[in-house]
């Protein structure tokens, strides 16, 4: 067994895994291998749905868990490795969910929207068409978007300040508003960092060793998942405001997206493995 086998590898995709203009993951092709070859689970962890990050997991050929919705569940195959109590079990994946239920949060934003000032629509409120005008997404891709289990995506089309009170009211139901790229996510009080850290606790136990967490990011939104890691890895976004997150280790990659993500995996990777060789 090399060192590199005591890797969990975490990731974001848009801006990081996936290419910010074109989506695509081929820069990053010769870690992933790498890591596939020494059997180094690579955690998808998105504001996706799982619809879309099962079509990304099963093109990228990763048997892995994800963590969908921005941290609100953790899914991961049945056959993987892991004895967690789940809430559910569909299309070969084992549920774990940690925010509020889409009919909550809806029933919530339902409410809000009643008082002045609160302009927002959301994926709920659209039809497939009008979802693809908003996201640029085709058709298929827009039903996958649109699956939703436990957030919300708004558009926010007030005032600055009023978003300040919508982001208080919210609060005060229990829940969270996260910003993403072009949406805010409206959801329960959970977040990437922690889906990550209550899987990797999970992962150890299994495993019966500890492991080293390795988080890839390129926004503000991944901060906390950085700093919760052994290794951040901040891959370069010229598209995206600078992060500096606090870690143990943190590499900065000279490339943006995925070849960032396959430059930073496969430095990490030849120190592991030297280090393997040593012992
Ligand atoms: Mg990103």
């Amino acid at each position: 067994m090399t060192l590199l086998s005591s890797l969990v590898v975490y990731t974001d995709l848009d801006g990081t895994l996936l290419d910010h203009h074109s989506y695509s993951h081929a820069a990053a092709g010769p870690a992933l291998a790498l890591l596939r070859a020494h059997d180094v689970p690579v955690v998808l962890a998105s504001s996706k749905t799982f619809p879309e990050l099962a079509e990304i997991a099963s093109e990228l050929a990763l048997e892995y868990p994800i963590i969908g919705e921005n941290g609100a569940f953790v899914a991961w195959p049945v056959a993987f490795p892991l004895s967690a109590d789940f809430d559910r079990e569909r299309a070969g994946y084992r549920f774990r969910y940690f925010g509020r239920s889409y009919d909550g949060i809806l029933k919530v934003l339902r409410l809000l929207r009643r008082y002045p000032g609160m302009a927002f629509s959301g994926f709920s409120d659209w039809g497939i068409d009008e979802l693809m005008a908003h996201t640029g997404l085709e058709r298929a891709a827009a039903e996958r978007a649109a699956q939703r289990e436990a957030s919300e995506p708004i558009l926010w089309e007030g005032s600055a300040d009023d978003l300040g009170v919508l982001h208080r009211a919210l609060e005060g139901y229990g829940l969270t508003l996260v910003k993403g790229g072009r949406f805010f996510h409206v959801m329960g009080p959970t977040s990437k960092r922690d889906a990550m850290c209550w899987l990797h606790a999970n992962i150890e136990r299994m495993q019966g060793r500890e492991l080293q967490m390795v988080a890839l990011g390129d926004g503000p939104n991944d901060m906390e998942m950085l700093e919760a890691a052994d290794i951040a890895v901040v891959v370069t976004n010229p598209d995206s405001d600078a992060i500096a997150p606090q870690a143990r280790r943190v590499l900065q990659t000279t490339l943006a997206g995925p070849a960032g993500w396959n430059e930073a995996m496969l430095q990490i990777a030849a120190e592991y493995n030297d280090r393997g060789q040593e012992t």
